[in-house]
């Protein structure tokens, strides 16, 4: 069966994709290697922080552009998708991790005019609920960062794409190789048919490289497991914003945190924390373990002891999530045509790694316009990689 547009991976980028696809009449197909609503892929759980704070202009410019794209969703849904709490950085200014750095997210927000309270440490404690913080740690507030009802999200727009004339969903269908011999449609085979497409849009999440390699290239990363955990409040009174906390590596690296609010959709009477460093990373998808570290899980009890209110420190659940992040500096995000020696390379789109659940309805956007109209309205240049970055065999 022939397609305008088949997208190889049905998580919440490859699900927001078929969404803007279907709004434009495309004859769109998903193929979705498990069932949807999986919890293998990087789109598993329930929250994720949208927040505007980077030391990157370009990436709080991005995340400016998708809060309208998120809004839109919501009306169209008639749901509300962002519990708007803000979203609180805090820690040594001068510490880089993935996340970012506070003294250059600072300079990136005055940058692009977003409005943000700088803090000090005595702040951070005294309206936020944190003790014992070091006197010089320094912090910044920015009120637009909200928790992701990221389950929902997935759910309304698979709904969303059920309901639309022009897209087919396939689940169970694992793509087991692709044909992109130039100057004819792409054939894309699972075990169950053989489909063809003009245009092939790659949203396979952590298992990126297994599609790449289909096509003859790779894109340089590395894999986190990454564990999480929820903790029961003891005192009901006390909340949080999205937050996270920038401090120097300590040993195994154990000493970035991130956390969310107490959320109705998500655990109700327990709140979120979670370490954002891994211990060990993977060098494929299949190292997975689906056990949260016991070190990792360990550092964050022991965070919580020291310096949260309100909690009772022993993880009451656990889980894992798997994601691939880019090992290229200053590239969070790969989004890109295939490098020009792969045959059809005009015509395969391919968006992997980084934190973008912040992003999904905007990179909906973003890869339904490359596919159709093989530009995009959104300046896609920093996230753009070329045969420069691409490993081509
Ligand atoms: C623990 C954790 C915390 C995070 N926190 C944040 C956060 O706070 N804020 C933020 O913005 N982002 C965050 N992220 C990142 C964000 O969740 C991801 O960027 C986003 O969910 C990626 O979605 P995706 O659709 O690209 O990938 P996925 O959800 O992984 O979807 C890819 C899909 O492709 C399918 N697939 C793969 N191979 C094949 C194949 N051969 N054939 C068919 N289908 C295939 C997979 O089964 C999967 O369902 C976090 C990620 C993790 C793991």
């Amino acid at each position: 069966m022939h397609f305008d547009v088949i997208v190889i991976g049905g998580g919440s980028i490859g699900l927001a994709t078929a969404y803007e696809l279907g709004k434009s009449n495309a004859k769109t197909l998903v193929l979705e290697q498990y069932a949807f609503l999986n919890q293998k892929g990087s789109s598993a759980g329930q929250s994720r922080q949208f927040r505007i704070p980077y030391p990157e202009d370009y990436m709080v410019h991005m995340a400016v552009e998708a809060l309208p794209c998120w809004r839109t969703l919501e009306s169209s849904t008639g749901r509300s998708l962002l519990q708007t709490v803000g979203t609180l950085w805090f820690g040594d200014p001068g510490v880089h991790s993935t996340e970012g750095n506070i003294a250059g997210a600072k300079e990136a927000l005055k940058k692009e005019k977003v409005a943000f309270s700088p803090l000090s440490s005595g702040d951070v404690e005294s309206k936020f609920n944190f003790t014992n913080l070091p006197g010089p740690y320094e912090g910044l507030y920015q009120a637009d960062g909200a928790s992701i009802d990221l389950a929902l999200t997935l759910e309304l727009l698979l709904k969303l794409n059920r309901e639309s004339p022009s897209v087919s969903l396939e689940e169970n269908s694992p793509v087991l190789k692709i044909d992109n011999t130039p100057n004819s449609p792409i054939k894309v085979y699972t075990k169950q048919a053989v489909y063809t497409c003009d245009k092939l849009v790659v949203t396979p999440g952590p298992y990126i490289n297994n599609i790449l390699d289909m096509l003859g290239f790779q894109i340089a990363v590395t894999y986190w497991e990454m564990s999480s955990a929820y903790f029961k409040k003891t005192d009901p009174n006390i909340d949080y914003p999205t937050w996270f906390v920038f401090q120097n590596a300590d040993g195994e690296n154990g000493n970035q945190f991130y956390g969310f609010p107490e959320s109705p959709w998500d655990h109700p009477g327990y709140i979120r924390v979670c370490p954002d460093f891994v211990i060990k990373p993977l060098d494929s998808p299949d190292h997975r373990t689906d056990k949260p570290n016991a070190r990792e899980l360990s550092y964050t009890t022991q965070w919580i002891k020291s310096h949260m209110k309100g909690l009772d420190p022993t993880p009451a659940f656990t889980s894992t999530c798997l994601i691939a992040l880019s090992t290229l500096s200053k590239k969070e995000l790969v989004l890109d045509f295939a490098p020009p020696k792969i045959p059809n390379h005009e015509n395969i789109i391919v968006y992997g790694t980084g934190w973008a659940a912040k992003f999904i309805p905007l990179l909906g956007k973003i890869l339904m316009q490359l596919a159709i109209k093989g530009h995009t309205d959104y300046n896609i240049q920093p996230f753009q990689l070329g045969y420069k970055y691409f490993r081509v065999y």
